[in-house]
């Protein structure tokens, strides 16, 4: 045994944790955790995610916080999570719509043309576009 801590003594050091966020990004769990750290709020990060992987451990990251403090943290975390929505609409640099989707087969030019980003065409005008 390397870790003679029990898990007793871990709810006891870290009593009423609850899940802030799920399923962030590593890139995104240290974002989140810095800006609840600006408000003096310390958040734990864990992993989650499927647990088939060999190593245990998933791929996504969530955070915990303590209880008492989910009323400060509510603002920051919604805050957070709108800007991850806002973040998935894509939208057509001509237009300006929303109604945009990734072009689910380029043609083999445009593979090579856009290469290492996404196709996507807008619905509205039809006009194709990186992003
Ligand atoms: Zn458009």
């Amino acid at each position: 045994m390397t870790d003679g801590k029990s898990k007793a003594d871990y709810e006891k050091n870290y009593p009423m944790l609850i899940p802030a966020a799920y399923y962030l990004t590593y890139a995104e769990a240290v974002r989140l955790y810095n800006e609840l750290l600006d408000a003096e709020i310390s958040a734990l990060v864990k992993t989650c995610g499927p647990p088939s992987f060999p190593f245990g451990d998933g791929i996504w990251y969530q955070l915990l916080i303590e209880e008492e403090e989910a009323d400060a943290a509510r603002a920051i975390v919604e805050a957070f999570e709108a800007g991850r929505a806002v973040v998935a609409i894509v939208r057509c640099p001509r237009c300006g719509s929303a109604g945009t989707e990734p072009v689910p087969r380029p043609a083999f030019w445009q593979r090579l043309y856009y290469a290492g980003t996404t196709l996507y065409q807008c619905a509205g005008c039809g006009r194709k576009f990186a992003a």
